[in-house]
Order: structure tokens, then sequence, then C-alpha cells
């Protein structure tokens, strides 16, 4: 029988696991699939679950330590739940080799059946941190994503909105949610339609330009400062000008006949200054 020991105080538990060198734990109070049925000398005569750092009694039954340490806290004088006898606390035991065949029992991960793992209830913890079928968060910090292990690499390679892309067209490297914005609204070479729908396609830094040529954008009639305010499509200016050359003509003409007038009305107002030729010697 392993040492009893008195004192309950949860820290000199934590002392005397890692003297003793186990560093085997499992989560309490967890749902746990054992492979073969839990014996009735694993169960917790308190809370029923499998026993966690087992305690034996005076009486003979089984408690966790947290359960042992709760019935003492609720009642001065505790009695076990199973037989009613007081537990004396000299008679609290903490019962290692029972923990030993605890943490021994076979469990199934709780990944089955995607996981067909058994593993040791004491190695629970250690396998799910390597369980392929696990949730884990991706591993890219600011990502939220939960992924199954076996998928991360596929997550970081094709899946992640924080993985690193390189843009198609101007070569620049970021995060892929980063990417999209930045081919939408941003990239220099990204070839955009012209809005104008000429059929014409060029980089998005080119646009401006293009739209400076494009025959289906909407120009002024050259003759606008003369009183053509039609607006045509650039390609088909030539055409305006063609079909309003007579129009255009009258234009210039009328302004050409405003002009003379108030060219005269200028000079009779102005006294003529005398013209002073200078002959040759
Ligand atoms: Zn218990
Ligand atoms: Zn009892
Ligand atoms: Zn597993
Ligand atoms: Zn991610
Ligand atoms: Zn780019
Ligand atoms: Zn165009
Ligand atoms: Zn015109």
């Amino acid at each position: 029988m392993d040492c009893p020991d008195n004192n309950l105080h949860p820290d000199k538990f934590c002392r005397q696991n890692s003297s003793t060198g186990l560093s085997l734990d499992f989560e309490p109070k967890q749902e746990y699939v054992f492979v073969e049925t839990l014996q009735e000398r694993y169960k917790c005569a308190s809370c029923y679950l499998v026993l966690h750092n087992p305690h034996q009694t005076g009486c003979g039954h089984r408690f966790c330590e947290k359960c042992v340490l709760r019935l003492k806290e609720l009642n001065e004088i505790p009695q076990c739940p199973i037989d009613k006898e007081n537990i004396k606390q000299q008679e609290i035991f903490k019962d290692n080799c029972c923990k030993r065949e605890v943490l021994n029992l076979l469990v199934y991960c709780r990944n089955a059946p995607d996981c067909d793992v058994k593993v040791a209830l004491g190695r629970f913890q250690d396998h799910l941190g390597q369980c392929l079928y696990e949730e884990i968060m991706c591993s890219n910090p600011g990502c939220h994503d939960k992924v199954i292990r076996k998928d991360l690499e596929s997550h970081l390679t094709t899946q992640c909105e924080l993985r690193d892309e390189t843009c198609t067209y101007c070569k620049k490297s970021m995060t892929s949610i980063d990417l999209q914005i930045h081919t939408r609204k941003y990239c220099p070479l990204y070839p955009v339609s012209c809005l104008n729908n000429c059929g014409n396609t060029c980089p998005r830094e080119e646009a401006d330009d293009h739209l400076a040529v494009c025959p289906e954008a909407e120009v002024e009639c050259p003759y606008t400062s003369y009183g053509c305010y039609v607006k045509v499509k650039r390609g088909k200016l030539k055409v305006h000008e063609e079909t309003f050359l007579r129009d255009h003509m009258l234009y210039v003409l009328n302004r050409n006949t405003k002009l003379e007038k108030q060219v005269k009305v200028i000079c009779l107002c102005t006294p003529p200054r005398e013209i002073i030729l200078t002959s040759p010697p």
C-alpha cells in the first residue's frame, strides 16, 4: 500500500506527484469512452466518474481528491455517501496504486470514429496534442479559423485568408485577403475593361490615358465656342463634323460678322493716331 498522506492541501499533491515522477494526468469531469467497461473500483464514490487522484477512506471506498476535499468542506464530520461511515482525516490516504491503474486504462480518442486511436487515460491530452482529427486554431496569427489538424497544411496553402500570396500582375506579395482587395481596386497592372464598353482592356494605370482616346467616350464638338453644343462619341466626331459642316461654317461666319462690327465700333471711338513713316535717307 502506498504511503498514507494526511495533509490534503493541493500544493502538497503537486509536489508529491512531481517527486514520484508522475507526469501523466487527465482532465477530470470530462466524458471518456473506455475501451473496456469501467470497473466500479475505478469510479469515485461521490461523483461516480473515473477517479481523479484517488484517495481511499477508512471504510475502503475511493474518492477523487477534489471530491473528498469537498465532503470535508461541506460537513464537519464527513460521511461516506455509500455506507454512511464517518470519514476520519487520519484514515484518508492517497491511493497511488489505483491512480496508476486508472491512468493506464485505455480510452478511445474523443475524435472517434475518425480517429481510431486507443490511448491510456494518462496520455489522453498528449494524444490530442497530435491527433490528426483534433480541431485546432489556424497557426497564422490573426486567423480565427478552426481546422482539423490534418487539414491545416491545405488550409495554410489554399484557404487561409492570411496566407502569403503574390499578385499575378504586379508581383507584389501580400496576404490573400489583401490581394483580393488589391486586384479589385488598386493593382496598377490589373487589366481593366473600358468603362465605355469600347472593348478595350488595358492595365489599370493606363485607364485614364485610354479615356483620352477612347472612341466611345463623349466629347464636345470642337465648335462649342462658336455655338455648337452637341456632344458626340469620339468615334462619331468625324461624321458629325461632316454632317454639320454647313452649320459650323454659319456659326463661324456669324461670329466673324459680330467681331467685324465690334472692331468698327472700337475704331470709331478711338481717334486715329498719327502714323509717322520714316523714309530711308
Ligand atoms: Zn469524484
Ligand atoms: Zn465507504
Ligand atoms: Zn485521436
Ligand atoms: Zn488560417
Ligand atoms: Zn498587383
Ligand atoms: Zn474605351
Ligand atoms: Zn458641332
